[in-house]
């Protein structure tokens, strides 16, 4: 079976260096708040190209906690209208219900399944303060376009780095075109920890000292309060271990990009559809997705031929119990993308000849016995 991802595969590239890194943190005595996540967050901040790095406990707290300083920096205020693309995974969506701010889910680019101006302009009212644009599978939104259309009607822009770690727009990455960003480092993701880990990067000074003292309880002094903040910090393990995985991002992703080129170049399948891709640095391709018709057929058929696929995501946030103020909401390019999409196996440690069978595999397919 060549497995969807290969996380322990992954890590153990970097074992030994992993293994050192979690030594020296056991060493040192000093598990919270110390040395390796000041270092991390200096070397996090510097790749994405931001001023400031807040390491935090997960992704869906970097993007929850950045729209929460916006509140308390009385930016925001309850019932505010934050426009996302409605084919998101979950975490967008919570961030902004958590904070009591109103998420308006809008359809993608059908092709590159993340935001476009003419659908943000489409949705603009008075009560719209945020734009949140997910990198989605691993593609970088149109900024240059998201920047100028925020510019022009006083808008935040917070990105949703999660599955884009490294992508890029002439040169600058995501995590630096936003107002601010919010990163996940859960293991699967392009840079992952060895357990939970987030961050949020900014250039304003502001924004990155209330995040700074939102994390931890809202302290921004030892024992001393300015906001009723929560305990979502980066432990100094995991710091440790993003230290290691950071040096190792480029190579990965461009082992990434490799694979996708391969895939776009070699599938040649007319029931399948292929990311939309010029073969630059602007997809890091966390996933590789296509869309099948008859997607229940076609997994089967990979599963019987040892492949294995994940679906990201089955269900819609608006479809979703959890959203039932949502689920009579009718949006039928995410419902299709959500009833089509498949995701191959894509990840650094998948060697050519595997490529080259699942390629082969899937020019194999056909859908003649479906009918
Ligand atoms: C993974 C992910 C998140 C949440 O990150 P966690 O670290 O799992 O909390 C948020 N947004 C997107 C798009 C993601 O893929």
């Amino acid at each position: 079976m060549i497995p969807f991802l290969n996380l322990k595969e992954i890590n153990a590239q970097y074992k030994s260096e992993l293994k050192e890194a979690c030594a020296r943190v056991i060493d040192s005595g000093w598990y919270i708040m110390g040395s390796e996540l000041t270092s991390f967050e200096q070397e996090f901040a510097e790749y994405c190209g931001a001023k400031h790095c807040i390491g935090v406990a997960n992704g869906l707290d970097a993007l929850t906690l950045t729209l929460r300083a916006w509140k308390e920096m009385n930016i925001l205020q309850d019932g505010d209208e934050v426009i996302v693309q409605a084919n998101t995974y979950i975490a967008s969506i919570l961030a902004i219900t958590e904070n009591n701010l109103k998420p308006v889910l809008i359809e993608p680019d059908s092709k590159t399944y993340n935001l476009s101006v003419a659908g943000i302009e489409k949705a603009l009212t008075s009560k719209t303060k945020v734009i949140l644009p997910v990198h989605l599978y691993g593609q970088i939104s149109p900024m240059l376009e998201i920047n100028k259309f925020a510019k022009e009607h006083n808008l935040l822009v917070l990105e949703d780095c999660a599955q884009a770690h490294g992508a890029t727009i002439n040169g600058v990455k995501a995590g630096s075109w936003g107002d601010a960003a919010g990163f996940s480092f859960y293991p699967g993701k392009n840079l992952g920890a060895l357990g939970d880990a987030g961050a949020i990067t900014t250039s304003d000074d502001e924004l990155a000292q209330t995040l700074r003292a939102l994390r931890n309880y809202g302290s921004h002094k030892k024992y001393e309060n300015l906001y009723k903040g929560v305990n979502s910090r980066l432990d100094e393990i995991q710091a440790a271990m993003l230290r290691v995985k950071l040096n190792y991002l480029p190579q990965e992703t461009e082992i990434r990009q490799h694979i996708a080129k391969r895939y776009c170049n070699e599938i040649d399948n007319k029931l399948l559809d292929l990311p939309q891709w010029e073969g630059g640095d602007d997809h890091v391709f966390h996933l590789f997705v296509v869309r099948v018709r008859d997607r229940e057929h076609f997994t089967q058929y990979l599963t019987e031929n040892g492949i294995q696929t994940v679906i990201h995501y089955p269900i819609p946030p608006h479809k979703q119990k959890s959203y039932i103020e949502f689920n009579e909401t009718s949006l039928p390019l995410t419902e299709e993308i959500h009833r089509e999409v498949v995701s191959l196996p894509i990840d650094p440690t998948l060697t050519d000849d595997d490529v080259s069978s699942i390629i082969s595999k899937i020019n194999g397919y056909s859908d003649a016995e479906v009918n």
